[in-house]
């Protein structure tokens, strides 16, 4: 299964969740066709500010926004172009993600401020998205800020934190700045009660409210705690039915041991063979029940 929030994740900007400020001032910039050379999205994780680059990615490049005029005054992504769709599906080569947390960015900054300067190979923009940009080394904010200084007219740099403190004042002063806010608890409740309503998921309000709380204020880890709840409190139907033929095969035996001296009573038989199956599994709560906030409190605890 597609985990949830990968789904439910944001294609346009009117689809980010609870920064409406941030997304106005973009959509604006987008309908004037005057995007900037350099962002800053900061704020706390979960927030949207990644998902926000891609969508910038996509309203750059877009084939569709390049051929009617009408369309791009939306201030939106297509999301049907082959544009739109390659950087959706992580295959833009002009689209470049760069993790700095992981080896802080030396060589992939060293890289950038080659590649930077060669056109786009099929696209408007190159578009960089640099992630958890307070990691980078001082050596790659060096490197960066000459980029910064001259970004080409082809680039858009997207650094992307969740510590603005930590960013050399050099490098924030060159760019647009974003702040993305921390979600209410209400605002992530309205989000996961849509999504259970669309999926189908049974869960009442105490459970929606478990799990938002425990996301931390992070949209993306209370999605991705709802997938966690749903998988461990719904059966599949593989487990349902031999669940079921355990129980037929266990009041076989009971029946089959009536006649027999046995120091068993058939329903202890009965009982016996059921033992560890799904349906009687603690961990595991029936597809047809709803889940409650007791059942969320357990995998919590876990
Ligand atoms: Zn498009």
């Amino acid at each position: 299964m597609l985990a949830l929030y990968r789904k439910y994740r944001p294609k346009t900007l009117s689809d980010i969740f609870g920064q409406e400020t941030v997304v106005e001032i973009l959509k604006n910039a987008a309908r004037l066709n005057r995007l900037a050379h350099a962002y800053l999205f900061y704020g706390p994780k979960g927030s949207g500010k990644t998902t926000t680059a891609r969508i910038i990615a996509k309203i750059a490049n877009c084939e569709k926004r390049q051929q009617d005029e009408e369309f791009k005054k939306l201030g939106e992504p297509c999301n049907q172009c082959r544009s739109c769709l390659e950087i959706d599906k992580g295959l833009a080569v002009d689209v470049i993600e760069i993790d700095a947390a992981s080896n802080r960015g030396i060589d992939e900054i060293r890289n950038l401020k080659e590649s930077i300067r060669v056109s786009p190979a099929n696209s408007y923009y190159k578009v960089y998205i640099i992630d958890e940009a307070h990691q980078l080394t001082r050596e790659a904010f060096n490197a960066l800020l000459k980029t910064l200084e001259e970004p080409p007219a082809h680039a858009i740099l997207i650094l992307v934190t969740t510590e603005i403190e930590k960013m050399p004042a050099t490098i924030v002063s060159r760019t647009q700045r974003f702040q993305f806010r921390k979600l209410s608890l209400n605002k992530i409740i309205e989000k996961l009660k849509n999504i259970a309503a669309a999926e189908k998921i049974k869960i009442n309000d105490g459970a929606l409210e478990l799990i938002a709380a425990a996301g931390g204020g992070s949209l993306r880890d209370a999605e991705s705690l709802l997938d966690q709840v749903v998988s461990l409190t719904t059966q599949t139907n593989a487990e349902i039915n031999q669940a079921q033929t355990n129980a037929d095969d266990a009041r076989t035996n009971a029946e089959n041991n009536k006649s027999q001296t046995n120091a068993d009573s058939p329903t202890k038989i009965f009982e016996k063979n059921l033992g560890g199956q799904a349906w009687t599994n603690p961990e595991k709560i029936p597809r047809s029940s709803v889940i409650r906030a007791e059942d969320v409190e357990r995998i919590l605890g876990q």
